[in-house]
């Protein structure tokens, strides 16, 4: 079980931009996810028309379930410049991987729980670090898909692909320039990382980013 929180109104509505199709995950985050809220805001941001479907599934972290729950909604999904999706950091991960040429943003944070975290295995992992950074990363996580949690770009140890510390592993860094060039959305590299707030998780203020 996770803990997700909804990023601020202002980030969210900067997000939808063109037509917008917005995935909820109702799997484990729901428990403490503040869903009227959400509901409220999705509202909103279907008046002027761009939002052209909303989902609500559970666990979209599941590839397989992920995959069978979406085909219903191809056209849409296809016809979309933007997909929204309401989960945590790995139900985002999974939509962006699925959905590879998408535009693909989180519009929650994913907080840490202490205790067991249940069993699904999962092809994604989030260290619920409190403050998402898959918007600026095309999807693909800086704080688990990079051995040191690099919030900032590369450590230049990389070698063919490899990480230096972990030659098992592809570079997560790589693999973020990558999706960032095929996407269109290498500009997204020149946000500035702030100082990483480890107290984030922990304090009841939205982020801003
Ligand atoms: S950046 Fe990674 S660790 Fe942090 S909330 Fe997003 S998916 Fe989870
Ligand atoms: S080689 Fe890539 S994945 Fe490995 S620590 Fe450096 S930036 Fe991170």
């Amino acid at each position: 079980m996770l803990i997700t929180q909804l990023k601020s109104k202002e980030t969210i509505e900067a997000l939808a931009k063109g037509k917008t199709v917005i995935i909820n995950c109702h799997g484990c985050k729901e428990v403490y996810f503040p869903e009227q809220e959400a509901a409220e805001l999705q509202k909103e941001l279907s008046v002027g028309g761009n939002v052209t479907e909303i989902i609500t599934r559970d666990y979209i972290c599941n590839p397989d379930n992920l995959r069978f729950q979406l085909k219903k909604f191809e056209d849409k999904i296809k016809d979309a410049d933007t997909v929204l999706v309401f989960s945590c950091g790995v139900g985002v991960q999974t939509v962006a991987a699925f959905l590879e040429d998408k535009k693909v943003f989180a519009c929650c944070d994913t907080c840490p729980l202490p205790g067991f975290q249940g069993v699904t295995p999962l092809e994604f992992d989030c260290g619920q670090c409190g403050e998402c950074y898959l918007n600026s990363t095309g999807g693909i996580c800086p704080i688990t898909a990079c051995s040191k949690s690099l919030v900032n770009g590369q450590c230049g140890g990389a070698k063919n692909g490899r990480c230096e510390v972990n030659k098992d592993m592809e570079c997560g860094w790589e693999r973020i320039y990558r999706k960032l060039e095929k996407l269109g959305r290498l500009d997204t590299l020149k946000y500035e990382a702030k100082v990483r707030d480890y107290a984030k998780p922990f304090k009841e203020s939205k982020d801003e980013g």
